[in-house]
């Protein structure tokens, strides 16, 4: 029995990335929309088979507890609003696939995962490259002593923004600046090439403030993260130059993702002694990431078992980005 989606937000990703995956999907599929735009929301649900009556708003939102054809939404809004549309889910019975990042706050995050835990329901947060064959088999080779031990972690993730009105650039709206948007895939690199999570983080920003892109939120922004084994992770993330790289460093080789995580073409490249290789992607758990990611969750909710990318997963992430912006405030290295 294949899991039923109703798609929370007609924005960017959930139109041009996420709506046409479906086709990709083993076990999962849309057969619901949530709209502030009745028109855009009636073309789309034409595109995809959506009857009308599985049309929503965001007001009459919380009546899709009344529709038996939809298990589960995927809240695809900007980020301060995750945590509303997560919890009315919940409250209406419904599972819950949640964007990164998680919420604008850890408290949030708390607050989503005692609601989903309250209604019995999934909660799982859209932490994609968990399904992605290159990045899922760097952290194979690391954990099997292809780079020796590691030491060090390099992440970096940025593009340049636009237009000064965008939610993205409006603190209210999307919980901080580059960091929570961008930065969130470097320290999710961190976490998990390293599969560990860090004691103690170091941040600064450098930021603009007459730049009128930034008058709310950070630009780039850098960090240290020193995890228990003695690794270090170097990562950043920026609004105001382009990056998408990942390297991990042992006491014998390197591999390194470039780009690490954009929608297509990720490639992952090795080094030991003297030799250099492109590493070919494995099979992955999907036709493709965003599928596997749809599917993971349907499989989850058939077996009963927890997400791998829970809504715990999320929060550590959110407790994570807190200390950063502590850390780069106060100029003082934050324990964890
Ligand atoms: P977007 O601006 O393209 O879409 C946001 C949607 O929310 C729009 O349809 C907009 O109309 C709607 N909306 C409702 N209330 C709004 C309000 N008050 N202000 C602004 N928009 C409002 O954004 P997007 O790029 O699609 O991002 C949406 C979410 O998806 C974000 O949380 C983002 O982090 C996440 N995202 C994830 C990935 C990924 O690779 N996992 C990629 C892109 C975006």
């Amino acid at each position: 029995k294949p899991l039923r989606y109703a798609i929370v937000g007609l924005g960017y990703y959930a139109v041009n990335v996420i709506l046409p995956q479906f086709a990709n999907c083993r076990s999962s599929r849309v057969t619901g929309l949530v709209s502030g735009d009745p028109a855009k929301a009636r073309r789309i649900a034409a595109q995809y088979g959506v009857p009308e009556r599985s049309i929503y708003n965001y007001q009459n939102y919380d009546r899709i507890a009344d529709n038996p054809d939809i298990d589960a939404v995927y809240v695809i809004l900007p980020n301060s609003m995750h945590a509303e549309y997560t919890i009315r889910a919940a409250k209406a019975g419904k599972h819950v696939l949640c964007e990164k990042p998680m919420s604008n706050t850890a408290a949030e995050a708390e607050a989503m995962i005692a609601a989903c835990k309250r209604a019995g329901k999934k909660l799982m947060i859209g932490y994609r490259i968990h399904f992605e064959p290159n990045n899922l088999n760097a952290i194979r080779l690391i954990r099997e002593g292809a780079i020796g031990k590691l030491r060090f972690i390099d992440a970096e993730h940025g593009f340049v923004q636009g237009d000064p009105s965008k939610w993205r650039l409006k603190k209210a709206l999307s919980g901080g600046g580059s960091l929570a948007d961008m930065g969130i895939y470097s320290l999710q690199a961190a976490r998990y090439l390293s599969g560990e999570e860090p004691n103690a983080v170091l941040a600064r920003t450098s930021t603009d403030r007459t730049d009128p892109r930034f008058h709310e939120v950070e630009d780039l922004i850098q960090w240290t993260l020193a995890f228990p084994s003695g690794a270090v992770a170097s990562c950043m993330s920026s609004y105001s130059s382009a990056h998408n790289h990942v390297r991990a460093t042992g006491s014998s080789g390197w591999l390194d993702l470039d780009p690490a995580t954009s929608y297509e073409g990720i490639t992952l490249r090795r080094k030991t002694g003297d030799r250099t290789e492109t590493v070919p992607a494995p099979a992955g758990p999907g036709k493709t990431m965003f599928a596997a990611q749809l599917d993971h969750l349907a499989d989850c909710v058939a077996s009963g078992r927890e997400p791998i990318v829970s809504g715990e997963e999320g929060l550590r992430d959110m407790r994570i980005i807190e200390a950063i912006y502590r850390s780069a405030q106060t100029g003082r290295t934050v324990d964890l």
